[in-house]
C-alpha cells in the first residue's frame, strides 16, 4: 500500500475504533487496558513464583504495564525450628529472614529473556539490599552496572513492618539510619523511582495517639525532596489500621485522624515529591470498610488525583482470578471517582512516574558509559 494511503486508512480506523473501545472500558486510553500495576511481586518469601510468560498471559488485555520485583527477604528453612515443614511465608516459622541479593539478578535475567515488546510492559525494580547497611547504595549501583538498560526503580523495600522487621537477621532497619539516606540520595542522583514500605505505626497501636513512625517518615521524605518516592500502602498494614482521632476531644486538641494525616502531607509543599499507593487487599478492606469510608477515600483521590497509584501487591499469582481480585475489590472506589481521577490512579500516574524513571536511569547509565544489552 502507498505510504500516504496507508496512513489515512490507519487514521480512519483509529477514529472509528478508538472512541468505541475507550467508551467501553471507561478509559481515555485507546488501547483499553484497565490499569498499570505499581506494586507487584513475581516471587515469594522463598524466591519461588510465577513464570513471567504466564504472568504476561494473566495480564492479558486488562493490565497494561507492571512493576517487576521479588521479595528480598528470604525465609530461612530452619530444621531446628520447623523440621520437615518447609515454610513459604514469614508467619509460618520463627526462623529469621535474611536479604537474598540474588533476587536482583533473577529479575534482570527474567526481564532480559523477553522480547522488546514484552519488556516495554515491565519496570523491573532493585530490592536485594539491606537498608541498614551502609554498603546498600553500593549494591544498587553495582546492579545497574551489571544489568544496564533494565531497572526503573528500587523497592518494594521495607523499614518497619509489623512482624517482619523483628525477624530480619542483623541490625533492625530504621528511618534515622544514614544507610537509608545514602540509598535515597543515590536514587535521586540516578533517577531510580523509590517504592518504600514503612508502617506508619506499631501493630495494634492505641487509637487517638500520633502514629509512632509518622514524624520520622516525614523527616526522611523531606531530606530527599529530589527523589521520586511512593509510600506503599499509605503506611497501612495487616495490623496497622487507619488511626481515628480521640472522638471526644475538640478538633484543636486531639491528634489528627488518618485522613487528616494524609491530607496534611498532600497539601505540604515540602512533600510534593511523594505519592501513595493503595495496593494490598488489606488496604482495600480499610478504605472500603463502610460506604462512608469509601466516600471519604474517593473524595481524597478526587481532590488529589495526581498523588495516588493503584497496585495489586499480589505475590506470585497462580491464575487471573487471584491476580485481578484486588482490582475487582476496588470496584466501589472506581465507581466513586471522577473519570479524570480514575484514569490517573489506574494508569496515568504510573506512566508519568515510571516513564520519567526509565528516562532518567537510562541517562544516568549513559553518563557512566554503560549501554543496554
Ligand atoms: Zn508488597
Amino acid at each position: 500500500m502507498h505510504e500516504r494511503t496507508f496512513a489515512s486508512v490507519l487514521l480512519a480506523v483509529l477514529l472509528t475504533v478508538a472512541p468505541h473501545a475507550a467508551a467501553q472500558s471507561g478509559d481515555e486510553h485507546a488501547n483499553g487496558y484497565e490499569f498499570d500495576d505499581s506494586h507487584f511481586h513475581l516471587t515469594n518469601y522463598v524466591q519461588e513464583g510465577t513464570d513471567v510468560r504466564d504472568f504476561l498471559r494473566i495480564m492479558g488485555t486488562r493490565a497494561g504495564r507492571s512493576t517487576l520485583f521479588g521479595i528480598p527477604l528470604q525465609q530461612t528453612w530452619s530444621y531446628a525450628n520447623s523440621g520437615n515443614y518447609a515454610p513459604t511465608y514469614y508467619l509460618q516459622s520463627d526462623a529469621p529472614l535474611y536479604y537474598y541479593s540474588f533476587t536482583d539478578a533473577y529479575i534482570a535475567m527474567t526481564y532480559r529473556s523477553l522480547t522488546p515488546e514484552q519488556r516495554a510492559r515491565f519496570d523491573p525494580m532493585i530490592t536485594g539490599f539491606d537498608p541498614a547497611d551502609m554498603y546498600a547504595a553500593a549494591h544498587i549501583r553495582r546492579v545497574l552496572r551489571t544489568f544496564p538498560g533494565v531497572f526503573t526503580g528500587i523497592g518494594e523495600f521495607t523499614i518497619h513492618k509489623e512482624f517482619v522487621s523483628s525477624k530480619v537477621a542483623g541490625e533492625a532497619a530504621s528511618l534515622t539510619n544514614p544507610a537509608l539516606d545514602s540509598i535515597l540520595s543515590f536514587a535521586a542522583q540516578s533517577g531510580l523511582v523509590v517504592l518504600i514500605h514503612n508502617d506508619i505505626d506499631m501493630p495494634f497501636a492505641k487509637q487517638g495517639t500520633e502514629p509512632v513512625y509518622l514524624a520520622q517518615m516525614k523527616d526522611l521524605l523531606r531530606r530527599h525532596r529530589d527523589a521520586t518516592i511512593i509510600w506503599a500502602h499509605m503506611g497501612l498494614g495487616r495490623v496497622v489500621s487507619p488511626v481515628r482521632s480521640g472522638a471526644s476531644a475538640p478538633a484543636t486538641e486531639r491528634n489528627p485522624n488518618f485522613g487528616e494525616i494524609v491530607e496534611g502531607m498532600l497539601t505540604d509543599p515540602s512533600l510534593s515529591h511523594v505519592s501513595f499507593d493503595i495496593s494490598w487487599d488489606e488496604v482495600a478492606k480499610y478504605l472500603l470498610a463502610t460506604p462512608e469510608t469509601t466516600r471519604r477515600a474517593a473524595a481524597m483521590l478526587n481532590r488529589f488525583p495526581d498523588r495516588f497509584l493503584f497496585g495489586s501487591d499480589v505475590v506470585a499469582p497462580r491464575d487471573s482470578a487471584q491476580y485481578f481480585a484486588v482490582f475487582e475489590m476496588y470496584k466501589p472506589l472506581w465507581a466513586a471517582l471522577t473519570p479524570e481521577a480514575s484514569a490517573k490512579v489506574r494508569r496515568g500516574n504510573y506512566e508519568r512516574i515510571f516513564d520519567a524513571g526509565r528516562r532518567r536511569v537510562r541517562a544516568w547509565e549513559q553518563s557512566q558509559g554503560l549501554t543496554a544489552k
